[in-house]
């Protein structure tokens, strides 16, 4: 992430952790350049990059660890895509940023589980929701 702030690993969800050693088992060129951001950091990211190419800050998945970019590897090539995507299948929680409708293939993410459905859900039943 370079001048934003150091790359961190101490907080990165461990099953991205464990998507990235069966990656690199496949493609030893692959190096993490991006985990946990604290909002500071993303706020400098975010003020650097061209617009639409950094989430805003307080929005991003990196905030919570829940993201790693993934660098050292050519996504242009068909064949190395190939391998990520059976790679992929051995993580089903993991999911890729390649399928961003503006596409970010460095970005490898799991999805949040709201806490918010839930207590959705039983005010639904309650009938105060809805
Ligand atoms: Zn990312």
């Amino acid at each position: 992430m370079g001048e934003c702030g150091p790359l961190r690993i101490e907080g990165v969800d461990r099953r991205l952790l464990d998507f990235f050693q069966d990656l690199k088992k496949e493609l030893p060129t692959a190096h993490i350049t991006s985990g946990f951001r604290t909002k500071e950091e993303q706020t400098c990211l975010y003020k650097k990059m061209p617009p639409g190419m950094a989430a805003k800050p307080g929005t991003s998945s990196h905030e919570s660890g829940r993201a790693i970019d993934i660098g050292g590897i050519d996504y242009t090539s068909k064949e190395l895509r190939k391998t990520v995507t059976k790679v992929l299948g051995k993580h089903p929680d993991v999911l890729w940023g390649y399928y961003f409708k503006v596409s970010d293939p460095v970005h490898f993410y799991v999805p949040k589980t709201s806490p918010v459905w839930p207590a959705a859900l039983i005010l639904g039943s309650l009938g105060l929701f809805f």
